[in-house]
């Protein structure tokens, strides 16, 4: 299992929306749910958190595919 820790600093402004509570990777934790999601990320940030993302789901349909 992988796990997925995520600190959120709340004087940081998120790179996708503006608002203050960006996360690590620089977008706040409503706009990480988003990233979930097919719709393209306005910011590079968003970009990078959505690839990750794309990633992380790939990886973990290929598990559960596994015998
Ligand atoms: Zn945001």
């Amino acid at each position: 299992m992988s796990k997925l820790i995520i600190n959120v600093d709340y004087d940081k402004r998120c790179a996708e929306c503006g608002k203050t509570g960006a996360t690590d990777s620089g977008i706040c934790l409503k706009c990480i749910t988003k990233a979930i999601g097919t719709k393209p990320m306005k910011s590079l940030q968003g970009q990078a958190v959505q690839k990750r993302m794309n990633e992380i789901i790939e990886k973990a349909r290929k598990e559960s595919k596994r015998p």
